[in-house]
C-alpha cells in the first residue's frame, strides 16, 4: 500500500516531536509536511528543534531536512499532505480557526488541542471505547460544507489512564454510578519547557488550570450517544477530579474510587473483565494497537511511571492495586504514557481507525 502523506502542525513541540518520532517508521503514514510558529518556519526541522529535541532517539532522517512551514499557511499543508495531526500550543479561538481552515481546505484534522473537544459534531476518540463516534463525520461535513476535510479530536491526557478500565467494566455489564479520581500528572503534560523546575522539584502542585473540568466532562461525551447528527453526552457516571502536577517526566497516574449503579462485581470478575477487554483497534489489527490494551499488574506496588509507562511502546494502560473501598465500592490505580497514549500515539491509533473505516486515504 502506498503510504498516506501526513502533516504535523505544531511539529516542534512536545507532542509534535512525539508524532515525528512515532511516524518515522509507521507502515501506513509518512510525514511530508511539518509546521509551527513563525519562530520556527523557514528553518529545517533539525534546525528548528536544535537544543530542544527531547526524544531519546535521533530525529528521523526523513523529517530532519523538511523545511518547517508557517502553521497559518493552510494551502501549503493542503498541497503537501493528505491529512494533518494538530498539536498546536495556541489559544483556543486561534486553534479552532486554524483547524477549521484546514478542514475547509479538504484536509482531515486529528487534533490534540482542546478547542473542538466539546463541539457536538466532532468525535472525541479513544479508539477502544467509542470507535462508532466517527459516524458523526458525514453530518459534520454536510453541516459545514466541507468536502473531504473534517475534524476529529483526542481527549485530555488526564483521563486516558482511567476511562478505558472503567469502560471495560461497563462493557461487561457493570454500570458505574460515580467516580472520584486523583491524577498525578507528569511535567511533560505541560509541554516544553513547561513547568519551572523551581515549582515542581520536591513538590506537588495541586492545580492545573482547566484540567479538572476536562477530566470530569470529557468522559461523558466519550460515553455519549449519537442522536440526529450530534453527540449527546451520557448523563452518568458523575466524576469528581483532583488533578495534580508531580515531578515525573512522563506518565500520568490516576488513583480511582468508584461506585456501581447495580450489581457490584467481585474483584475476580473485575480482573477478568480487564484481562479479556479488546476494542476495535485490536479486532481490526491496527498497526499500533496494543494487545492487550489493559495490562493488570499483580505486584502490590505497581503501576509506577518509570517501570510501566512504556508498556507496549507506551500504548497500553497499566492497572493495579485493585481492592475494596470502605467508602465507595472499589478502588484501583491506573497509568498511561501521557505524550504517547495520551497524545501523539493515541491520535495515530485514531488515524489508523479512521483509515480502516474509510475516512482517510486517497
Ligand atoms: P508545546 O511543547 O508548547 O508545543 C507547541 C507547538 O505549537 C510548537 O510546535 C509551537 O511552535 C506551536 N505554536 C505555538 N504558538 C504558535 C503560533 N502562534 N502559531 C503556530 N504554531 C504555534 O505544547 P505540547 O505539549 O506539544 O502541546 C500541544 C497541544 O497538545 C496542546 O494543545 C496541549 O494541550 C495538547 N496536549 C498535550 C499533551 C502533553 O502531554 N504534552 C497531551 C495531550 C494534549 P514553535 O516551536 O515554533 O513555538
Amino acid at each position: 500500500m502506498e503510504k498516506i502523506r501526513v502533516g504535523v502542525v505544531g511539529a516542534t513541540g512536545m507532542v509534535g516531536q512525539n508524532y515525528v518520532r512515532l511516524l518515522g517508521s509507521h507502515p501506513w503514514f509518512r510525514v511530508t509536511h511539518v509546521s509551527a510558529s513563525p519562530r520556527s518556519s523557514g528553518k529545517t526541522y533539525a534546525e528548528a528543534v536544535a537544543g530542544r529535541w527531547v526524544m531519546d532517539e535521533p530525529i528521523p532522517t526523513t523529517v530532519a531536512n523538511l523545511v518547517v512551514a508557517d502553521a497559518q499557511d493552510v494551502q501549503a499543508a493542503a498541497g503537501a499532505c493528505d491529512f494533518v495531526f494538530s498539536a498546536l500550543g495556541m489559544a483556543k479561538p486561534a486553534v479552532r480557526q486554524l483547524e477549521e481552515a484546514c478542514a475547509g481546505a479538504g484536509l482531515p484534522v486529528i487534533s490534540n488541542n482542546s478547542a473542538h473537544r466539546m463541539t457536538d459534531d466532532v468525535p472525541m476518540l479513544i479508539p477502544e471505547v467509542n470507535p462508532d463516534h466517527t459516524s458523526i463525520i458525514p453530518f459534520q461535513q454536510e453541516r459545514r460544507g466541507w468536502e473531504g476535510g473534517f475534524i476529529a479530536v483526542k481527549p485530555n491526557c488526564s483521563l486516558q489512564s482511567y476511562l478505558p478500565p472503567i469502560y471495560a467494566l461497563m462493557q461487561s455489564g457493570y454500570e458505574v454510578e460515580s467516580i472520584i479520581v486523583t491524577t498525578l500528572q507528569a511535567v511533560s503534560g505541560a509541554g516544553h519547557p513547561g513547568v519551572s523546575s523551581m515549582d515542581v522539584i520536591d513538590n506537588v502542585v495541586p492545580f492545573i488550570p482547566g484540567e479538572e473540568e476536562k477530566t470530569e466532562q470529557e468522559p461523558l461525551k466519550i460515553l455519549g450517544s449519537l442522536q440526529e447528527g450530534r453527540i449527546v453526552p451520557s448523563p452518568s457516571p458523575t466524576v469528581s477530579a483532583h488533578c495534580t502536577r508531580v515531578p515525573v517526566i512522563d506518565g500520568h497516574t490516576a488513583c480511582v474510587s468508584l461506585t456501581f449503579a447495580g450489581q457490584i462485581p467481585s474483584l475476580d470478575q473485575i480482573r477478568t473483565a480487564w484481562r479479556g477487554f479488546l476494542g476495535a483497534p485490536q479486532e481490526l489489527r491496527l498497526p499500533t494497537a496494543p494487545r492487550p490494551p489493559l495490562v493488570y499488574r499483580e505486584e502490590p506496588d505497581r503501576p509506577q511511571p518509570r517501570k510501566d509507562r512504556n508498556t507496549a511502546s507506551g500504548m497500553a494502560i497499566s492497572v493495579g492495586r485493585l481492592r475494596p473501598c470502605p467508602v465507595m465500592d472499589i478502588r484501583f490505580v491506573a497509568l498511561s504514557h501521557n505524550t504517547v497514549r495520551g497524545a501523539a500515539g493515541g491520535a495515530i491509533l485514531s488515524a489508523e481507525l479512521l483509515r480502516a473505516q474509510g475516512f482517510l486515504g486517497r
